[in-house]
């Protein structure tokens, strides 16, 4: 970028490959990423998707594809390595539903997410995990708490990718992630009481059944094959499809213990 120009300038006038984009985190959904990358630019997800070539319409998960990665990783000057983790569980996901719509939460136009209020309390960069974008990712195993589907102050739900540029109350802007797009107050509040309480003895079998397989199911996407209870040996990919058919994935709800959307 010329020492001329600024941020703002240079990339209006598609002079070159854009500098100064954050790094995309390994875990973080293209969604996240893009939201962080717009405003790193000073400009709207609009003025962002122009320039990475995204269609308007497409959601901004599914459309990673290998081919996608390449290119927006050399127009925005990242390594394309960097995007390997969600591009392979996209690419998995695309085998088991084409568009999305089985699995992910909300659509191309409203991509919905849940979030884990301590995991982004933690996070030294605030960024939404792709499996936060699925619908059987109901509870957070590292801090063992149901996800929560609201921000805590408005009742908004988070979609990405956002107008951080614009967002929060008098559209004044958020800073991180971790700051709802509606209020701009922040998503994580009451954190630190939710950490360690969810507690599987308050489901049925049935329910606890149900969280295991979700759980199961991005490891499946990561891994291209799955292990069943009971059932000897691993299956393919297809299994899960199988496995969703019967109904037994958390994609509806499960018990009355948490004020939950799906
Ligand atoms: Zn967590
Ligand atoms: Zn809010």
């Amino acid at each position: 970028m010329s020492s001329r120009l600024g941020p703002t300038e240079s990339f209006r006038g598609r002079r070159m490959n854009l500098l100064g984009i954050p790094k995309k985190i390994d875990f973080e959904s293209p969604a996240s990423w893009l939201s962080r990358a717009a405003l790193s630019q000073g400009v709207s997800i609009k003025e962002f998707r122009k320039f990475i070539t995204l269609h308007q319409k497409a959601d901004a998960d599914m459309a990673f594809t290998q081919k996608y990665v390449r290119h927006v990783a050399k127009v925005t000057n990242q390594a394309a390595r960097d995007f390997e983790f969600v591009q392979y569980v996209l690419t998995s996901l695309r085998i088991l539903d084409r568009h999305g719509g089985e699995y992910l939460l909300g659509d191309n136009l409203n991509a919905r997410y849940r979030f884990c209020p301590v995991c982004l309390a933690e996070q030294r960069i605030k960024v939404f995990a792709l499996e936060w974008r699925f619908k059987a990712w109901r509870w957070c195993p590292l801090h063992q708490c149901m996800m929560r589907d609201r921000c805590p102050h408005c009742r908004a739900f988070p979609t990405l990718p956002g107008d951080m540029l614009n967002a929060g109350l008098g559209r004044a802007g958020i800073a991180t992630l971790d700051r709802c797009l509606c209020c701009g107050e922040l998503l994580e509040t009451g954190w630190q009481s939710v950490m360690n309480t969810f507690d599987s003895s308050l489901l049925n079998p049935w329910g606890e059944a149900l969280m295991n397989n979700g759980r199961a199911v991005l490891s499946a996407l990561a891994c291209r094959k799955i292990r069943i209870k009971g059932e000897e040996g691993e299956f393919s990919l297809s299994a899960l499809r199988r496995i969703q058919r019967y109904g037994l994935l958390p994609h509806g709800h499960i018990a009355s213990v948490h004020d939950e959307a799906v």
